[in-house]
């Protein structure tokens, strides 16, 4: 059984519930009700949520004040604008307090009832309690495809095994926490750097309901950017297929020059398209490289309420 969770003598230990928000006002008040529901009743721990807006352009903000005015163990914080699901998240974890935080959606896809199983967890001496999507309910055919097809393909380039079918929902122990919070690297993908620490790692399994309220904030475009992060933080296992690819081309070239079937035409058009994509990949990494260089914040954090502990802010 892996021990290697340091447990406070002098007091209950504390839970955080992290939720990033983006204009998710239609439903947080049901959330909260739900989440506040499933964390009194761990009555052994104290708890607190950071509700993190991120940008959000709806009443997301009004309403996360008020909660935060309401309750001592509310923290809301808003980001300067839309910083993205990773940041948000990073932006909660940096604000937490908790000896355990659980990263959990603010639209109760993920559902609230799973913590008190991974508390248990934790207790026993996981490091990490991450929930595996069994199913996955009230999503489009091509949301859940994409994400079958993302998550196999990952695991099958990363250096380090990433669990399949298994999003952000987890709980972290403050040590996870303080390794990832630490963290300069400015590519933006938590699972990637979780796992790749290495620490004991416990599994759930949950069937994923629909989304309470709202639509989808992840857009194809910010699916297609988590994906790439994912992919360039697993491995350069990317960066090494374009010379596969380039040797495959090569190989076909003088193939069909050898049966001399018109070989111009494939060798030409097969050669461009193996060397923009090999140029695009190479230009990707160098794209992370400059975003590590620039060294930019991940986020700014416009403003903090409720709560005694000091504001959260990115590092400079
Ligand atoms: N989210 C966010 N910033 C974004 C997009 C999403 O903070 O730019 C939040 C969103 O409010 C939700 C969670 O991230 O709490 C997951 O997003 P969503 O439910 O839209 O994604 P899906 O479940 O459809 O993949
Ligand atoms: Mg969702």
């Amino acid at each position: 059984m892996p021990r290697d969770i340091r447990l406070p003598h002098d007091r209950r230990p504390l839970i955080t519930a992290v939720l990033p928000c983006y204009n998710e006002a239609e439903v947080l008040d049901r959330t909260h009700v739900r989440l506040t529901a499933v964390l009194s009743r761990l009555l052994s721990y104290d708890h607190e949520i950071v509700y993190v807006d991120d940008g959000s352009t709806d009443g997301t903000w009004e309403t996360l004040s008020r909660l935060a005015e309401r309750s001592r163990s509310v923290r809301a914080v808003k980001l300067s604008r839309n910083f993205g699901h990773q940041a948000a998240c990073l932006a909660g974890l940096r604000t937490a307090a908790g000896d355990a935080v659980v990263l959990i959606d603010a639209d109760l896809q993920d559902p609230p009832e799973l913590i008190p199983e991974m508390a248990a967890l934790w207790r026993e001496g996981w490091s990490v309690v991450s929930a595996r999507r069994r199913s996955r309910d009230g999503e489009t055919a091509f949301k859940k495809a994409s994400a079958y097809a993302f998550y196999r393909l990952l695991s099958a380039v990363s250096d380090h095994d990433p669990a399949l079918d298994t999003g952000d929902f987890r709980l972290l122990d403050r040590r996870v926490v303080a390794l990832l919070t630490a963290s300069p690297d400015k590519n933006l993908y938590l699972r990637g750097r979780i796992s790749a620490f290495g620490l004991p790692e416990a599994h759930l399994s949950y069937d994923r309901d629909a989304r309470q309220a709202g639509s989808t904030k992840y857009t194809l475009r910010k699916m297609v950017a988590l994906a790439r992060n994912g992919l360039l933080d697993g491995s350069a296992a990317p960066l090494r297929l374009t010379s596969w690819l380039g040797a495959a081309v090569l190989a076909g070239g003088l193939a069909a020059a050898a049966v001399r079937r018109d070989p111009r035409v494939l060798a030409r058009s097969g050669a461009f398209g193996a060397q923009a994509l090999a140029l695009g990949l190479v230009g990707e990494y160098l794209h992370a490289v400059l975003r590590q260089v620039q060294d930019r914040p991940d986020y700014v954090v416009e403003r903090t309420l409720g709560g005694s502990a000091p504001p959260a802010s990115a590092p400079p």
